[in-house]
């Protein structure tokens, strides 16, 4: 009996700091690879330019925000940049649940939560090849004001103290390169759920997606 049980669903999560690529690692790693569907955040943060509600992140006030983690429904949240960040728990649950591969894209103490709180997680902490060339990519994104920039590149400097943390370390030199490393990473984590599970783990791909899309 071939594929008889859908493959095993796995919980990976990408973070490092601010500036780095995470979300175009991430764009690659769904292009490129498997079924992975990404998780959409809470945030107290305004949307920038060009950013919709629910598909970016859902935006929320401090309000909303702290009566969702009082009730249990983030799977982990931060505070970073003076915004709170969040993790909504149960799409993620749901998804991983049907055996689909769900990516967080989040800084590093929300990460370190996740860790805690999700051992079968796979943790991957993406570095900058240089913190000059993360400088350089945070202030080419120009979403930010100096004062802003400032802040997250102290920040950088804390994050990147914790990279031994992670389950792996993985230097973006290269998005599309970096999301294979990451692909050969999820795909070896799946063959060991799998083989856990004593099923045969086909190499299933779906279109992607994300899991606030029902
Ligand atoms: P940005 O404001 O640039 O969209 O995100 C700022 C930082 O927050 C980034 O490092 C991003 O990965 C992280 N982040 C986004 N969503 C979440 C989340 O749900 N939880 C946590 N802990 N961090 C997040």
């Amino acid at each position: 009996m071939t594929h008889a049980t859908p493959a095993a669903g796995l919980l990976v999560v990408l973070t490092g700091p601010s500036g780095v690529g995470k979300g175009t690692v991430d764009a690659h790693l769904r292009r490129r690879c498997t079924d992975a569907v990404a998780s959409v955040s809470v945030t107290t943060r305004p949307p920038r330019s060009g950013e919709r509600d629910g598909v970016e992140y859902h935006f929320v006030d401090r309000q909303r925000f702290a009566a969702m983690a009082e009730a249990g429904e983030l799977l982990e949240w931060a505070e970073y940049a003076g915004n709170l960040y969040g993790t909504p728990r149960d799409p993620v649950r749901r998804a991983v649940a049907d055996g689909r591969v769900v990516v967080l894209e989040i800084e590093v103490q929300g990460a370190l939560q996740v860790k805690a709180a999700e051992p079968a997680a796979v943790l991957v902490f993406i570095s900058p090849p240089s913190f000059a060339e993360l400088e350089r990519r945070l202030r080419a994104r120009g979403t930010e004001a100096p004062d802003v920039i400032a802040r997250r590149l102290q920040w950088a400097r804390e994050e990147l103290a914790e990279r031994h943390r992670f389950d792996a370390e993985v230097v973006n030199d290269d998005a599309d390169a970096c999301a294979e490393r990451v692909c050969a990473l999820i795909r070896r984590a799946r063959a060991r759920a799998g083989a856990r599970r004593g099923d045969d783990v086909g190499g299933a791909s779906e279109p992607g997606g994300s899991v606030a899309d029902g």
